[in-house]
């Protein structure tokens, strides 16, 4: 394998009902640093049905070039169909580096793909990095229950390929009118040859806590004692127009659902405000939150590691401090 012939950094651009995923947006950021540190182009690929007008937003997310597979084929996505564009356009324009969200769609896609082309692929990665002069991919990740970070390369194949985590890079602010290069691409491939077939989409009708999208958190830990000393948190979320967030030991404990835990094995947030509240900071809850524009933490060990963490702490018990916060937020707010 000759790495000279693998140039460009790509990313895997997904599409939802017409619109182009928050997390796409932010890869095109981070594969910006790293294209331009190698000093080669960075590229998006859209596959889909009717997605060709997409690539506009690509380009003013970043990119230089946009590949377009644009086939009723590809109306749903499936394993098969978007496995053999990528693997069709990744064997002949030989990229150096592609990147993925680590959604449901882009860890599916991206496994399928470093299977068959084969390549390394680093799952979960949080932070990105690129060596200059050999265009090795710094991928990192927590790993060993967090207690690490890990960076994993992928010295032997190319391309080297990552998913990366939602909220976890930056968006680039985007450029009205920046374009690019458009190139299109079909894959010849009928709907026969797929073994996949969508039969139906059921919506889910049951409304999920979206603690990604909130500007306000406020988390609870194991210090609130049980589920009633829990409700301190929803109290102050409330006064504060907040969401309620977890750590792990509570959702275990059966405080609150899982769709609410923060954390490596939980969401990744990055609120403008976040609000810890009898909460360790063990480190698989800290990579979830530690990116939140302010931190504060209340906790009465002054010793806890979230104070590490934190903006502003303070030092206290919580059944004593929360209450007059809810009574002074309250007041002012109303
Ligand atoms: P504790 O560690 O028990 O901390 C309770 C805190 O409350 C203490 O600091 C104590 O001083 C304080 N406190 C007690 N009483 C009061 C009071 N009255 N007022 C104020 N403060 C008080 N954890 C996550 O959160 N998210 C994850 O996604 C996650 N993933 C994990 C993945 C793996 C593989 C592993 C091994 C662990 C994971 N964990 C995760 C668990 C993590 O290691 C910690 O165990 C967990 O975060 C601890 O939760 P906690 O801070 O609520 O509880």
């Amino acid at each position: 394998m000759d790495f000279q012939d693998y140039q460009g950094v790509w990313v895997f651009i997904e599409e939802k009902d017409g619109e182009i995923p928050s997390v796409s947006l932010e890869l095109l950021g981070a594969g910006r640093k790293l294209a331009d540190k190698r000093g080669v182009e960075l590229a998006g690929i859209l596959i889909g049905e009717d997605i060709k007008h997409l690539a506009q937003t690509v380009f003013e997310y970043g990119a230089d070039t946009v590949y377009v597979y644009d086939q009723p084929i590809f109306k749903h996505y499936r394993t098969e169909s978007f496995m053999k564009a990528l693997l069709e356009c990744s064997n002949k324009y030989k990229p150096e580096i592609i990147l993925f969200g680590a959604t449901s769609t882009g860890k599916d896609l991206a496994s399928a793909v470093a299977t068959d082309l084969p390549t390394g692929l680093t799952a979960d990665t949080t932070e990105l990095d690129v060596e200059e002069d050999t265009g090795l991919l710094l991928a990192s990740r927590p790993a060993f229950g967090g207690n690490i970070m890990a960076t994993i390369l992928c010295k032997k194949y190319r391309p080297q390929m990552a998913t990366v985590r939602a909220k976890v890079m930056k968006a680039l602010p985007p450029q009205p009118g920046r374009t690019g290069k458009v190139i299109e691409e079909k894959v010849s491939l009928k709907e026969e040859d797929i073994r996949t077939k969508v039969l139906e989409i059921v919506k889910e009708t049951t409304k999920k806590v979206r603690i990604d999208e909130a500007d306000i958190i406020v988390a609870g830990g194991k210090g609130l004692g049980s589920a009633e000393g829990f409700q301190l948190v929803h109290q102050l979320a409330n006064a504060l127009g907040g969401t309620v967030g977890a750590s792990r030991d509570v959702v275990e404990a059966g405080w609150i659902e899982h769709g609410h835990q923060v954390g490596q094995t939980g969401v990744t947030v990055t609120p403008k405000i976040y609000i810890a509240i009898g909460i360790s900071g063990a480190i698989q809850h800290i990579v979830g939150m530690k990116n939140s524009g302010l931190i504060i933490a209340i906790n009465k060990d002054s010793e806890a590691p979230i104070f590490d963490s934190c903006h502003y702490g303070i030092v206290g018990d919580a059944f004593e401090i929360v209450p007059v916060l809810i009574e002074q937020f309250t007041q002012a707010l109303s």
